[in-house]
């Protein structure tokens, strides 16, 4: 597909501004005389965009089981109330009660979901929940006059936890994996002592694996004086289910824009709350809103971490979803996600290597072991495409090699887990006739193989002008 600069024609613009009279302190040297900008007519302009709007591909396309993402339907009625005029104000404004209340009864519910005392709507991500959580342990033990420097974290955790926390100036530890998936309980009494700051864990974790152990995890942690912190991501087979209060958690964050579906991809907007127990909420980031909906400061918090109080429009899409479906409604979101992952499991363990055959939560790892012919995960990945699915999530968790961690969610149909299934079983055949086709893949997309280590090692992200 042509860019807009390739399509520009000069002197075919739909609109042309005319010279303007404004006055202005920039040195003649400074100035611009042409911006260079591409001149199309409206209609190839509207054209170009919706082409490529078309080359795109969501979950208003098709099936996306992006393991760890949660790529599940974002209901319309979120937009709407997103999009009601009374929702549009400025932050500075007086008249914005309503908004706070928003605020205000959405950290209710979040607290009531997950069992934390208080929950603050400001950090905008999942990995700026981390951060803002692994501050809170930060300003908790200086309060309490301790120096401690790490803060434990299981092999298989998503790439922001360590690096949150490197962030935040703690230096990650690593704790293995056993051989069931959970944590390694030796390893974790052996990396226990008094320079720990606490555990970044993740449950279930990224191979879609409930901890067995996760009431002992937290008390070892607990008996050493540190904290336990939940990367909650995850949260999507939990709800009304378990709250992470209830197995010691005492940090965490959710993330919105997965289990409370808000659209994602593409780097945002998201948004990261983050839950403490009473102990910590002092701690929580400057402003918070209180039941008379004012704003209230303590001395003690870690301060502002995002300009007012957060994505306020993502906010409102997450209170949408949960008023819509009630706590019913969420409680069978995570009893459906559950079972799709395990009936797609199930299927298609009679094909790929499942390294933990169990049952497992919203999402489970296979991975190209058995594969005959040198195909590879990357292989199989590029070759779903052809069959108009989104691939799964692929090398990670990064302790299974060649993993693809699919993540089917409730929103799908039965026939739609059906295809995927099939198509999955097809691309073995393929393996295992005529792997030269699975080396070539993806057939049907206007781009087909890329190089992906020239893709990542000499990127080009802007248009270039063949002039110069
Ligand atoms: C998505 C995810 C994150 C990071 O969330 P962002 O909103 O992308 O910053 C962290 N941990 C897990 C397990 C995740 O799935």
């Amino acid at each position: 597909m042509k860019l807009l600069n390739e399509k520009s024609k000069m002197g075919s613009g739909s609109f042309h501004i005319r010279e303007l009279d404004i006055k202005t302190n920039i040195p003649k040297g400074l100035q611009r005389n042409d911006l260079n900008l591409p001149e199309l007519s409206e209609v190839e302009t509207v054209r170009h965009y919706t082409n490529l709007s078309r080359s795109n591909f969501g979950v208003d396309n098709g099936f996306y089981p992006l393991g760890s993402c949660t790529m599940k339907y974002n209901p319309r009625i979120n937009e709407v109330v997103a999009k009601l005029p009374e929702f549009n104000i400025h932050p500075l404004s007086k008249n914005h009660k309503g908004a706070l209340q928003i605020i205000y009864e959405l950290e209710k519910y979040l607290c009531e979901i997950t069992g934390m005392h208080a929950f603050s709507t400001q950090p905008a991500a999942g990995a700026h929940g981390e951060l803002t959580g692994t501050m809170i342990m930060k300003a908790y033990l200086r309060k309490r006059g301790e120096e401690r420097t790490t803060v434990i974290i299981p092999d298989s955790a998503h790439g922001t936890n360590p690096s949150s926390v490197s962030l935040c100036g703690f230096r990650p530890v690593q704790v293995k994996s056993s051989t069931s998936g959970g944590i390694d309980l030796d390893d974790l009494r052996q990396k226990m002592n008094t320079s720990v700051a606490g555990i970044m864990i993740t449950n279930p974790n990224t191979l879609g694996i409930f901890d067995d152990n996760i009431l002992e995890i937290t008390k070892i942690v607990h008996a050493c004086g540190g904290l336990c912190y939940l990367d909650g991501a995850n949260m999507n087979p939990m709800l009304g289910i378990v709250k992470p209060a209830d197995f010691g958690i005492d940090i965490m964050h959710l993330n919105l824009h997965k289990t409370f579906s808000t659209p994602h991809g593409g780097g945002g907007p998201g948004a990261g709350p983050v839950g403490v127990i009473k102990e910590l909420e002092m701690f929580l980031p400057n402003p918070r809103v209180n039941e008379k909906l004012e704003f209230v400061q303590t001395e003690e918090s870690i301060g502002r971490i995002h300009s007012f109080y957060g994505n306020f429009g993502i906010l409102l899409r997450a209170y949408s979803y949960i008023r819509a479906i009630g706590p019913v409604g969420l409680r069978k979101v995570a009893e459906n996600a559950v079972l799709n992952a395990n009936y797609m499991k199930e299927k298609l363990k009679k094909h790929y290597h499942l390294r933990y055959d169990r049952i497992c939560q919203h999402e489970f790892v296979i991975d190209d072991s058995l594969m005959p012919n040198n195909v590879t995960t990357n292989d199989i990945a590029k070759r779903i495409i052809d069959f108009d699915f989104h691939p799964p999530t692929i090398y990670f968790p990064l302790i299974i090699q060649g993993a693809m961690m699919i993540e089917p969610t409730e929103t799908e149909t039965k026939e739609n887990l059906d295809a995927f299934i099939e198509t999955m079983i097809r691309i073995v055949d393929e393996a295992k006739n005529e792997p030269q086709k699975l080396k070539k893949a993806p057939f049907n997309t206007p781009i087909g193989r890329l190089d992906l280590v020239r893709a990542a090692r000499k990127s080009q992200l802007t248009w270039c002008s063949p002039e110069t």
